[in-house]
């Protein structure tokens, strides 16, 4: 008797079968032919760009590799430039910073970008508060983005872009209520895309350290909305990680730039890399029942 009489014999349908480890790769197989690809996005954090350790060119290369992806547009989780955050950081400093990445993404300019401000983009150093360098307006800026915090929609998915970079890894009351809104004002049954530079909920907090410490606020407000499909994306702590909490997902996608581009040291398990995660990209895809599949790259530039 071959598997599938035996199956049939035994009165089980391929969905309950499911529940033993072999047939549900079966399962599985069809879930996914039956499932319809809508969006391929990259995800690219913590680049951290800087002229030293031939940055620009590796990242231009690790750029092109992901072309061949064949991406429809670029979220962007933050720590773009290599920090612009320290009190001895200087205007020339900055300026030659975002310079890089302006030269740096000309390879990608024919895609959309959509980025989220991190902790280490925001010059703070400026002389005043009125320089027109001082501070988060100025990378939304260089970023061409509409807000520090903002929403679209694109293919029946809504995309919400967090700011993070408020007291102690916080979204502000201002934004809090925004984010509230938006949420209630998306109809029922809509898969959403959050991304924020620090990650919401991961294992890694308990290695780490690093998350959003008001990760309580924002899971309750997710729990409120669970009659839409959320899915998170972050990065900042450069590791790779992924959890599951009241049917939300949160994956933290790692580092392109890895250990800041640098060869590491003696905990990196391997060259760039920042403890045992590699420098790497991921590649998220999204599918017309509302599931996401999220695929981290390792680079080796
Ligand atoms: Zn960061």
């Amino acid at each position: 008797m071959n598997r599938r009489e035996l199956l049939k014999n035994l009165g089980l349908t391929v969905g309950t079968a499911a529940l033993c480890g072999t047939t549900s790769v079966v399962s599985a197989t069809e879930r996914s032919d039956k499932r319809k690809k809508v969006l391929r996005i990259a995800h690219i954090t913590d680049v951290h760009i800087r002229p030293e350790e031939n940055a620009p060119e590796r990242f231009v290369k690790c750029l092109e590799e992901i072309k061949k992806h064949k991406v429809d547009f670029f979220l962007n989780g933050g720590d773009t430039i290599f920090a612009a955050d320290y009190g001895n950081i200087t205007r020339e400093r900055v300026n030659e910073l975002w310079k890089v990445w302006n030269e740096t993404t000309k390879t990608i300019s024919n895609f959309e970008m959509h980025s989220c401000l991190g902790n280490h983009d925001m010059w703070w150093a400026a002389p005043n508060k009125e320089d027109s360098m001082y501070g988060k307006q100025y990378v939304v800026n260089q970023l061409k983005i509409p807000n520090r915090y903002y929403s679209f929609d694109k293919k029946g998915w809504h995309f919400i872009i967090l700011d993070s970079n408020n007291k102690d890894a916080t979204l502000d009351d201002e934004q809090r209520r925004w984010l509230e809104k938006d949420l209630q004002s998306i109809a029922v049954g809509t898969p959403v895309i959050c991304l924020s530079h620090y990650p919401i909920l991961g294992v890694c907090t308990h290695i780490e350290g690093g998350n959003h410490s008001d990760s309580k606020y924002i899971s309750d407000l997710f729990y409120k909305n669970k009659d839409k499909k959320i899915s998170c994306f972050s990065g900042h702590i450069h590791l790779l990680d992924s959890a599951e909490y009241n049917g939300v997902h949160y994956y933290c996608n790692g580092a392109v730039s890895g250990y800041w581009w640098e060869p590491g040291d003696k905990d990196s398990a391997g060259k760039s890399y920042y403890k045992q995660t590699p420098p790497g990209y991921a590649i998220i895809d999204l599918f017309d029942d509302g599931t996401v599949h999220n695929q981290y790259f390792p680079h080796t530039y």
